[in-house]
């Protein structure tokens, strides 16, 4: 009992998350929120403070966790630190790119632009082929580049007409 077990990659990592959250935000010169910090995994108390160290007398690379309030103390070896550091950073990552509120989302505030500015497409709704707003060409999977090509160039015809509605005869 009073020798300190080794934390899994899997126990340490909400600790990891909750101390990456905080030196982001250290560095950011945010104010100083604090996180939950998760329960002791031997008693399932939520400490009041999580210290970290080199455990005296500990002579290898092992870092040393104390749950202040139950007491409990724990090792890491270089190795779980590691693997868990970098889980946490992806987590927090993902954490950080989703919007915390509706402001926060640039997309919101651009008008739907259509797929396509001119498409051709099946009776079925099928695209065949279209022009993209960047201007690049889209090809539906029934997309035959001869007859495909004719029948588009034709709607491009059609379209440009629609919009400057001068006639050739006829
Ligand atoms: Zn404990």
């Amino acid at each position: 009992m009073s020798e300190p077990t080794y934390l899994t990659v899997e126990q340490l990592l909400p600790l990891a998350v909750a101390i990456e959250h905080r030196q982001r935000q250290q560095k950011r010169g945010q104010q100083f929120i604090r996180r939950p910090l998760p329960p002791c995994p031997t008693c399932n108390v939520a400490p009041d403070e999580v210290s970290t160290g080199r455990p005296p007398n500990h002579f290898t690379g092992d870092l040393g966790i104390l749950f202040e309030h139950c007491g409990h103390r724990f090792l890491v070896d270089d190795a779980t630190a590691h693997e868990a550091t970098q889980q946490a950073a992806q987590i927090v990552d993902q954490d950080e790119q989703r919007p915390a509120g509706a402001s926060a989302s640039p997309v919101a505030f651009h008008a739907p632009q259509p797929e396509y500015v001119i498409a051709l497409r099946a009776d079925d709704g099928t695209l065949i082929v279209g022009i993209r707003p960047d201007g690049s060409i889209a090809r539906g999977p029934n997309y035959q580049p001869d007859s495909a090509a004719v029948e588009f160039w034709d709607a491009v015809t059609r379209a440009a007409q629609a919009a400057a509605p001068w006639r050739s005869g006829s």
